[in-house]
């Protein structure tokens, strides 16, 4: 099997300079990539910032023959962290929306800043980069896109309402852009990462956090950025070693009444719930024209009187 490589190609990552981002900009550079570590610098809740992150690895990346830029900007400011790529390599090819905070309450506990911060790195932060570097990949017909969403958005948990909410978000906007761009060679996949960083060091246990080294991931999100790689506005989860997709099932359900002309009564959707949510013989569907096709399916049997 040849080496997966990345020579000519301009990898921005966000947030590189610490945990998976670090990871991902170490990797990208030792198979070829010019890498853009961009960093605020800041704590983990988002207050602070320093050059000190993105700087320590850049030199890493230098000390190892590769070549890279630091960037200090917020996400919030995607446009500028897209200009340092464009100002120092004159093109982007892939982006990593990677750059994250957290700000743990139990919902009650949320205040407006909290949330609003956590919406901004996370959300917003992708959707300006993204933004930014969209009309560079179109002109070139080539680009490659990962948001970073969490097992928090995808299955909930306690104390992170704020972070689910903009996670879950990131996997909505991830679907459309993965639609756009398809026809420009776009692609923008969701990667659900679990390991140990500064994010996760109170939350597991000592030799969960030892084994899940954030490493192990850098590879998935590498190859899902390859040309080579088809995939498109997949979810895929990774951690620990493992990486496997994800799908929204959809129970095959009930229909809740007799004919088109029958209005449907709660105590028909009560006397059908078992139905309803029997996820046996669910599906994943593939796209919103298929929901409207099972729809018209459901509407012709109606008219069938089935
Ligand atoms: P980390 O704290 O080690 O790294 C995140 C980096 O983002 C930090 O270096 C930080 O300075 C930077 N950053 C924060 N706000 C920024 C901003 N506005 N602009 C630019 N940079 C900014 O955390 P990590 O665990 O490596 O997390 C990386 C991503 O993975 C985050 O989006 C996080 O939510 C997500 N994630 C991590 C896990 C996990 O298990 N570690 C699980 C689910 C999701």
């Amino acid at each position: 099997m040849s080496d997966l490589r990345f020579d000519g190609r301009v990898v921005v990552v966000t947030g590189a300079g610490a945990g998976l981002g670090r990871t991902y900009a170490l990797l990208f550079a030792s198979r070829g990539a010019k890498v853009v570590v961009n960093d605020l610098g800041g704590g983990r809740d988002g207050d602070g910032k320093s050059s000190k992150a993105a700087d320590n690895v850049v030199n890493e990346i230098k000390t190892r023959g590769g070549t890279a830029v630091a960037d200090y900007n917020s996400v919030v400011e995607g446009e500028k962290i897209i200009k340092t790529a464009i100002d120092n390599f004159g093109r982007v090819d892939v982006l990593i929306n990677n750059a994250g905070i957290l700000r743990d309450k139990s919902f009650m506990k949320i205040t407006d800043h909290d949330w609003d911060l956590i919406q901004a790195v996370h959300l917003k932060g992708s959707f300006k980069t993204t933004q930014a570097a969209f009309p560079v990949f179109k002109k070139q017909n080539y680009g490659r896109i990962i948001m970073t969403a969490s097992t928090s958005g995808l299955y909930g948990n306690f104390g992170q309402a704020n972070y689910s909410a903009a996670k879950m978000g990131l996997v909505g906007l991830a679907n459309t852009v993965a639609i756009e761009g398809e026809r420009y060679n776009i692609h923008c996949n969701i990667i659900v990462p679990t390991a140990a960083s500064r994010l996760t060091q109170d939350i597991m246990p000592p030799d969960l956090f030892e084994a899940l080294k954030p490493d192990l991931i850098a590879p998935v999100v590498a190859y899902l950025c390859h040309e080579s790689c088809l995939e498109n506005g997949a979810i895929i989860e990774s951690g620990g070693g493992w990486a496997g997709k994800c799908q929204i099932l959809r129970a095959n359900g009930a229909i809740l009444r007799k004919n088109l002309t029958e209005d449907v009564s709660i105590e028909n959707v009560q006397k059908l719930w078992e139905q309803i949510i029997d996820t046996k013989n669910g599906k994943c569907l593939g796209s919103g024209r298929e929901v409207v096709i099972a729809l018209v399916e459901v509407l012709e049997k109606l008219r069938n009187g089935d």
